[in-house]
């Protein structure tokens, strides 16, 4: 998680950034308040990496140490405090009634399940796309003949981090990972408890970002 800054801490931060290297007299001045007032706000914003400072230059603000962080923030954070609702359909489902339930909740992808409740695919937009042209029964077209199966799906489980998951995304070329917990490791039997999507990462990347 950020860590919510104080609105001095931003004001700081902000004058830094337009004005560093910058000396703590200098800021204290610019905020009209004494150094001592200043000197436990200056020293969290260093110590959190929003700042450096060097002796006899000041302080200054660096771009890269933030990017550090939020790249060691996205790496530390787990799959299991951002998952989504995972949105289900039985793999007997139309083909229709997908595309019904893809408008009804707003999403791009379903996770099919099977009699038993686990896992059996994914229906992706393009996956309905495909099966909508040039075929015009699709109340009669069970998703189950279009979707992606079992053993083919990329999953992601609850203790990974959000950067593994965001692997995942990029290297599949994929939107969508369906987040589950293992029923059977051996048959690759999974229960489907929720979905990471690229709007996911995007959230928290931003989440880290807005300090
Ligand atoms: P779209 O097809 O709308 O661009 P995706 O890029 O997510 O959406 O899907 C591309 C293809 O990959 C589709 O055929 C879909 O069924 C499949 N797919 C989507 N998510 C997964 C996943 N987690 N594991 C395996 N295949 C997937």
């Amino acid at each position: 998680m950020s860590i919510k800054l104080s609105k001095r801490q931003q004001e700081i931060l902000q004058i830094v950034k337009e004005d560093g290297p910058i000396t703590g007299k200098q800021i204290a001045e610019k905020l009209s308040l004494t150094r001592a007032t200043l000197r436990p706000d200056l020293a969290i914003l260093t110590m959190a990496g929003s700042l450096d400072a060097k002796p006899r230059v000041g302080y200054f603000y660096n771009p890269q140490s933030e990017t550090k962080k939020t790249t060691a923030n996205l790496s530390k954070q787990l799959v299991k405090h951002y998952k989504a609702h995972p949105i289900v359909v039985q793999k007997s489902a139309s083909v229709y009634d997908a595309i019904v339930q893809i408008f009804l909740e707003d999403v791009g992808t379903l996770y099919t399940v099977d009699e038993e409740g686990l896992l059996a695919g994914v229906i992706s937009r393009k996956d309905l796309l495909r099966a909508a042209i040039g075929n015009n029964n699709l109340e009669e077209l069970p998703v189950s003949v279009i979707m992606t199966r079992m053993p083919n799906i990329v999953t992601v489980q609850p203790d990974e981090t959000l950067l593994e998951a965001a692997q995942k995304l990029i290297h599949n070329h994929i939107d969508s990972l369906p987040v589950v917990r293992e029923v059977d490791k051996e048959q690759k039997r999974y229960e489907v408890i929720g979905r990471i999507t690229k709007t996911t990462i995007t959230r928290a990347y931003i989440e880290m970002l807005e300090i």
